[in-house]
């Protein structure tokens, strides 16, 4: 005899929702058996789900299973319903999703090349001796008192250097040692910061039980990782947002650092945020094993910050989340003095003030390094001719190529053209074209020339390095400029702000945002919270060496002194900052006081994209939720057109989540058959953006 039952396989990303097919085999399979099945002419993945299979009708004969993964445990029923929540939430199919989380090599082995694999795993743990760990400050020692207790999710709201990571690692050891199965999954924003981290946790707890998981990896080594934690054999998995949607059959523990980062934000598929989701997972791990008196099997989850994203420090605010807090830098070490340059009183096209050069000619005498940030890479955004106004702009995107000295060519950063510089204008001959506006290049060249002749203690050169997306894009490239910054040898590092986050360097005192000043004022609700958190962060570099750190500071060029945002840095004051931000969205009924979805459309044409989001919103006005979303109409994406495709988009706003989720799942079959309609003619793709944060 035969049973039926429901198996979830990658289906597109529109081919209806929830569908779980159907097949048959011999026996049952418990709900998260990793099996082949036939799917019109090919076999592919699949993964057996919860629940009765769907009726096929007497018509329809329903095919078998072609194999099941035997030596494979099944996924957790906590994985099977974060797959399931995440689909239903962010609106793609749960075949989607669910395929999407498994390692992409495990679709083209069989079971026979699987149990290979499987083979190959390392053995048990060998022995380790831990290193000594360090004595906990008044601040750390209180927090782990209190996450002890605390049931809700933690938000610790810990400054820079105050050594977050260290309670992360003890809370660690304490799962560990009290829970003989217990998993850990600790995430952070960027592949950059993970080796950094393996390095740490590998040293405290032994490399056997730890392993990474992000897109940086080849497939088999994702795959390796991927069944390290399914086996149960890692204990602690440390990876970039993607590391949420592993399957870990005994999660106790997730922690996400630098929880405000947008980098937790997917931006294609299904768009998912691994911060929101990994306080879902905590709360499903917790829900199916009730214990009465705690302790044994609940499963915590600790955000961390210097700068909550304000959706956390709301519901802090609230009493949702437990918030901690750790003010203090370890070892005493302080925070920078703010010094704002007013850009106004500087002579015109001044890249870089005086003062702030000379403060740091003082402090390459001294020794001590310095960082100067720009968010903009390249050596001028545009190039322009000033005879007949033409401008370097890109052939097939609304935006302007960039100019890029080193090799003299004009690079579009969003489709990627590329072409050398021309010797003259390409409109009217001139040859006098300019550069306008400033990137990192032109930083390094001019603070290069300003400082030639200044010395080192050692009697050598000031020596100034780059660190951006172009100089570090080599395998390696980025470790080098790294180890270079480290050993001492640069003495002022110009860079993008991936050199704000995460890494520690000990001889920093002065940190200098050149120009954030388009921040302050840009459209985007979440641009000013990004600027603090990324002056808050950069700041954090600066003075982490205590005997160092009296003297450390943080420089800002603005046109703006004048600006509250300058206020609060100024204090390090975070809650005055978020309280005013709070303030300021809860009166424009912006996040996190109401809730927001877009849908994004692509086509040749505008016409035709806004076309579609409004036809398919003008049938949606009797949809269940309808009377409390608002939906605005189709207007042109910030950076309209890219590579030739035409970009639209339309914003839902609800007060409440509930009416915005429900409205959004009744009108998915609608845009789906808008798809199909007459206005869907000549659209290249639309999705939905759950809780976007990009407007
Ligand atoms: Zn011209
Ligand atoms: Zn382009």
């Amino acid at each position: 005899m035969s049973h039926l039952l429901s198996v979830v396989v990658a289906t597109p990303a529109h081919a209806g929702l929830g569908a779980a097919l159907t097949y048959e085999h011999p026996e049952v399979l418990a709900p998260g058996t990793l099996v082949r099945v036939p799917l019109g002419k090919r076999e592919v993945l699949g993964v057996v789900w919860d629940g009765a299979p769907l009726d096929t009708g007497a018509d329809l004969a329903t095919r078998p299973i072609t194999e099941v993964f035997t030596p494979l445990a099944p996924l957790p029923a906590s994985w099977r319903q974060l797959v399931g929540f995440a689909g239903r939430y962010y609106q793609r199919s749960l075949g989607e999703v669910a395929l999407a989380a498994l390692p992409p090599q495990l679709r083209e082995l069989n079971g026979v090349q699987l149990a290979r694999r499987l083979k190959r795993q390392p053995g048990p743990a060998t022995a380790h001796t831990p290193p000594p760990v360090p004595a906990l400050s008044p601040e750390q020692t209180e927090v782990m008192a209190r996450l002890h207790t605390a049931r809700q999710p933690v938000l610790l709201f810990g400054s820079t250097g105050s050594g977050k990571t260290e309670v992360y690692l003890r809370s660690v050891q304490q799962l560990l040692e009290s829970d003989p199965q217990a998993q850990a999954l600790i995430m952070v924003p960027e592949i950059n910061l993970t080796p950094q981290l393996e390095e740490r946790f590998g040293e405290r707890f032994g490399a056997d039980g730890v392993v990474a998981m992000h897109s940086g990896m080849t497939p088999p080594q994702r795959l390796a990782s991927w069944l390290a934690a399914h086996s149960g054999a890692a204990r602690i998995v440390l990876g970039t947002r993607m590391a949420v949607l592993a399957s870990l059959p005994h999660l106790r523990l997730i922690v996400v650092d630098e929880e405000h980062d947008p980098s937790y934000k997917s931006q294609e598929g299904a768009r998912y945020s691994a911060r929101d989701l990994a306080v879902y997972l905590a709360k499903q791990v917790n829900d199916s094993h009730p214990t009465p008196d705690g302790e044994a099997s609940h499963c915590r989850v600790l955000l961390g910050s210097a700068t909550p994203s304000l959706e956390s420090w709301h519901a802090s605010e609230t009493g949702r989340y437990v918030r901690l807090a750790m003010p203090s830098r370890i070892g005493g070490g302080c925070l920078p003095r703010l010094r704002l340059v007013d850009m106004n009183h500087q002579p015109r096209k001044t890249l870089l003030a005086q003062p702030l050069l000379d403060a740091i000619t003082e402090r390459i005498g001294r020794g001590e390094q310095s960082l100067l940030l720009l968010n903009r890479r390249g050596y001028a955004p545009v190039l322009a001719c000033h005879d007949c106004g033409w401008k370097s702009e890109c052939a097939h995107c609304s935006a302007h190529r960039v100019f890029h000295k080193i090799d003299r060519t004009l690079r579009c950063h969003h489709c990627g053209f590329t072409e050398r510089v021309p010797r003259a204008c390409p409109a009217c001959g001139n040859l006098d074209i300019a550069p306008l506006g400033r990137g990192t290049e032109q930083i390094e060249e001019h603070i290069i020339e300003r400082l030639a002749g200044v010395l080192r203690p050692d009697g050598q050169p000031a020596q100034v390095a780059r660190m951006d997306a172009d100089s570090t894009r080599l395998k390696g490239s980025l470790e080098q400029h790294l180890a270079r910054m480290h050993s001492g040898e640069v003495d002022v590092l110009v860079g993008t702000q991936m050199v704000a986050k995460g890494h520690d360097f000990r001889r920093i005192t002065l940190v200098a945002s050149v120009n954030a000043d388009a921040a302050l004022f840009a459209s985007d609700c979440r641009a000013p919270e990004r600027l603090f958190a990324l002056l808050m962060q950069a700041a954090g570099r600066a003075g982490r060496d205590a005997s160092l750190g009296a003297g450390s500071e943080m420089w800002v060029q603005t046109g703006y002194p004048q600006h509250p945002l300058f206020a609060a840095l100024r204090q390090h004051d975070y809650p005055a900052f978020a309280a005013q931000e709070l303030k300021d969205r809860e009166a424009a009924a912006m996040p996190p006081f109401a809730f927001q979805a877009l849908v994004r459309a692509e086509a040749r044409s505008q016409e035709t994209a806004q076309g579609f989001l409004n036809e398919a919103a003008a049938l949606a006005t009797e949809l269940p939720g309808a009377d409390q979303v608002t939906v605005f109409p189709a207007v042109p994406m910030t950076i309209q057109r890219v590579a030739n495709v035409e970009r639209a988009q339309m914003l839902l706003e609800s007060p409440t989540r509930m009416a915005l989720q429900r409205f959004l799942a009744a009108w998915q079959p609608v845009l789906l058959d808008t798809r199909q309609g007459p206005a869907g003619k000549g659209l290249i793709r639309w999705a939905i953006d759950v809780d976007p944060l990009n407007l």
